[in-house]
C-alpha cells in the first residue's frame, strides 16, 4: 500500500472525490499546500496534469497525483475542451455557458460529447503514470437536472436517459470520467505498491 499521497488540487470537492475513491489502497491522502499557485499553461488535458504533478512532486517530494478534466463537443472542434472552466469568458455564470454552448449547437446534427479527464502520478523524480477516463455523450436540448456542478444539466452519458445533473452524487460518481480515471490509477497504485 502507497504511505502518502499528495493531491495537486486546491479544490475540496475534488479532493474528497479523489479519497473515497483511493482511500484503501493509500494510507495517507493531503491536498497540497494552500499557498502553492500552478500556471496550467499546457496544451492537452495530460500536459497540464503533468505539470501539477510534477510542481508538487519537486516541492514536497512525495508521490503526487494531479487530475485535468473538461467537456469536449465533437461538432464545436472539441470545444470548450481545455478551456471548459472559462467558456465564454471568467465572468459567465455555467446557465449562461450552457446556453451559449446550446446556441452554437442550434443547427448541428451531430451532439455527440464526451467527458475527459486525464490523470498524473507522479512517483519519484523519474516515473509517472499517466491515463484518461471518458464518457461519450450527448449534448440535450435543454438542461435538465439540478445535482452536480458545470456543464452536467445538458450531458447525456451513453447509455442513461438522465444527465449527470439528475443522477445522485453517489450515482454519477460510480460512472463519471474521474471515477473511471481514479479507479485505474488505483489498480496501478495496488499493483506498484502491493507490500
Ligand atoms: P477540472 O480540471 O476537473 O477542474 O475541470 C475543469 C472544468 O471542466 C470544470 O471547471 C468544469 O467546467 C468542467 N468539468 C469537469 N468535470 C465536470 C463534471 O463532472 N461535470 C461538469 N463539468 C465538469
Amino acid at each position: 500500500m502507497i504511505k502518502k499521497l499528495i493531491i495537486a488540487t486546491a479544490n475540496k470537492h475534488k479532493l474528497s472525490e479523489i479519497e473515497f475513491i483511493l482511500k484503501d489502497s493509500v494510507k495517507e491522502i493531503s491536498p497540497m499546500p494552500a499557498d502553492m499557485e500552478i500556471e496550467e499553461n499546457g496544451k492537452t488535458f495530460m500536459e497540464n496534469s503533468l505539470i501539477k504533478a510534477k510542481a508538487v512532486y519537486e516541492k514536497i517530494k512525495i508521490p503526487s497525483l494531479a487530475d485535468d478534466s473538461g467537456l469536449c463537443i465533437n461538432a464545436l472542434g472539441g470545444k470548450p475542451g481545455l478551456f471548459s472552466a472559462r467558456y465564454g469568458g471568467e465572468n459567465l455564470s455555467y446557465k449562461e455557458k450552457m446556453q451559449m454552448i446550446l446556441e452554437e449547437l442550434k443547427d448541428k446534427k451531430d451532439r455527440t460529447a464526451y467527458f475527459i479527464t486525464s490523470a498524473v502520478c507522479m512517483l519519484n523524480e523519474k516515473y509517472y503514470i499517466a491515463l484518461e477516463g471518458k464518457v461519450d455523450g450527448k449534448i440535450i436540448e435543454s438542461p435538465r437536472g439540478f445535482e452536480g456542478f458545470g456543464y452536467d444539466p445538458i450531458f447525456m452519458p451513453e447509455g442513461f436517459n438522465m444527465t449527470y445533473a439528475e443522477m445522485k452524487a453517489e450515482e454519477k460518481n460510480l460512472i463519471s470520467h474521474r471515477f473511471i480515471a481514479m479507479s485505474k490509477m488505483k489498480k496501478i497504485l495496488s499493483c506498484i505498491y502491493e507490500h
